[in-house]
């Protein structure tokens, strides 16, 4: 292994694609493993996906990373160029349709204090949508959606990144200089540091095996646009208890079902009905007029897999020994540095159903940890984001997740001048 700026991120949808890109901007060269003949073809590879942060109104670091990561999402896009075809930023409207909804919503017109939503009334949001809506909500201009695949493309089409297509990466093998990254009959990369990006199957390495990732399958249905033309003038995304978009290559896309531990792949139309049951939280369909085969099977669904952890939050950044830990459990006061910090072994998983969002933000946190650069955010927001927190909690070191930071720790220098920045900026 000659060049330490060289790195192996396993896994091409966004997680993947976004974590390649912002080592590849940084003049890093990385090696893109995935599976499929080609990219986004898991959660990633769904028609359309919405791009708006959800808003709840209480000051916590939850709502800073939800509001961070959105804006970093369309400041991204906005620098891949995107065309109209792929990503519009047409307004997204949450309604506040039930009385939970309301309460999370004024409280946070009462915060607001970035101003990227407005309150609307029930009028006034049916005319920004152009449709009668059942209730008003929280309008957010600069929210809309993007098509997953084109960002995962755009990202992946630099030219220091490499991909190697129909490679499965089964194991995970340390070197005295780095990583070795083996399939199931021979070595597919080799490099200092590596990116574990493929969602549910990063437990397959021995190395994460421990984390609390569950599968959650989602349906997504797309409705051909002559089918239910009351809905055809909407001009944003609107949502509900599910959300509709406007009319996107002829469809109108209704999502989506939400089954934890629930591997099975085909399209139910059970869950067609189900998206379209929950359109009644926006505007008024008749749901016993479309409950026919010969009208059901004229809308396409698509169904894959969130990743969702057990306290919904992504585990991002550098990964702690599993065995070292629970062996040799640290001290409470413990310091980061003296953690069995696992050397060049990084983690982009657990984005649950928000990973367009959230994944190029934690990719770009991780890439800066990588690059020496400081970090940009607080030590809470490293922390909430912190991959071992489960491993720690479980230890009852509660305190000790709350402080080990993910910053290099294979530069031991540098981890010491971020300690001393976070430490003054807290
Ligand atoms: C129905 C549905 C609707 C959603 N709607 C939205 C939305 O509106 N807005 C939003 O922000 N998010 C939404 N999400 C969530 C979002 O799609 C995910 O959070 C995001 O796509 C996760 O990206 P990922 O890269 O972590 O995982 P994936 O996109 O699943 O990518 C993992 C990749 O790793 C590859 N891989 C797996 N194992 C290996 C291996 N061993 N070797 C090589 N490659 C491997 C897979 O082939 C895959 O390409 C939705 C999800 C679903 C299921």
């Amino acid at each position: 292994m000659t060049h330490t700026k060289n790195a192996i991120v396993i896994g091409g949808g966004i997680a993947g694609c976004s974590s390649a890109y912002s080592l590849a901007k940084r003049g890093w060269q990385v090696t893109l493993i995935e599976q499929a003949q080609a990219l986004a073809q898991g959660a990633s590879g769904n028609p359309i996906a919405v791009l708006y942060a959800r808003l709840t109104g209480n000051p916590s670091l939850i709502n800073h990373l939800a509001i961070a990561s959105f804006e970093f999402s369309h400041q991204l896009l906005s620098e891949l160029n995107l065309s109209t075809v792929d990503y519009q930023k047409c307004g997204v409207l949450q309604l506040s349709f039930n009385p939970r909804e309301i309460e999370r919503h004024l409280k946070f017109m009462a915060g607001n204090p970035q101003k990227i939503a407005q309150y609307m009334n029930q009028t006034e949001a049916s005319a920004i949508a152009g449709i009668p809506l059942n209730s008003g909500g929280l309008f957010m201009p600069n929210a809309g959606w993007v098509n997953p695949s084109a960002f995962c493309k755009a990202l992946a089409n630099h030219p220091n990144i490499h991909i190697c297509y129909t490679s499965t990466a089964i194991t995970l093998a340390a070197t005295n200089d780095g990583w070795q990254v083996f399939s199931s009959q021979k070595l597919l990369a080799q490099a200092p540091t590596v990116i574990i990006a493929n969602a549910n199957q990063a437990k397959q390495f021995a190395q994460t095996q421990h984390l609390p990732l569950t599968p959650v399958r989602g349906q997504l249905s797309s409705i051909p646009s002559h089918i239910i033309t009351q809905l055809n003038p909407l001009k944003t995304i609107v949502c509900g208890d599910s959300y509709l978009s406007p009319i996107v290559d002829d469809y109108q896309h209704v999502g989506t079902t939400f089954s934890p531990n629930d591997l099975e792949t085909s399209i139910r139309d059970s869950e067609h009905i189900q998206n379209l049951s929950a359109l009644n939280t926006i505007t008024h369909v008749d749901v016993s007029q479309l409950n026919k085969t010969e009208i059901l099977s004229q809308f396409k669904g698509r169904v894959a897999s969130r990743c969702q952890t057990t306290d919904y939050l992504p585990l991002a950044g550098q990964l702690m020994n599993a065995q070292q830990l629970t062996q040799n459990p640290p001290r409470i006061n413990a310091n980061s540095e003296s953690l069995p910090w696992i050397k060049g072994l990084y983690i982009n998983v657990g984005h649950g159903a928000k990973g367009l969002i959230t994944a190029p933000y934690c990719a770009e946190l991780i890439a800066e940890s990588l690059t020496s650069s400081l970090p940009k955010v607080s030590r809470d927001m490293l922390n909430v984001l912190n991959p071992n927190r489960f491993l720690l909690r479980d230890l009852g070191l509660k305190q000790l997740a709350k402080t080990a930071l993910m910053y290099n720790h294979a530069d031991a220098k540098h981890a010491k001048i971020v300690e001393r920045s976070l430490s003054a900026a807290s």
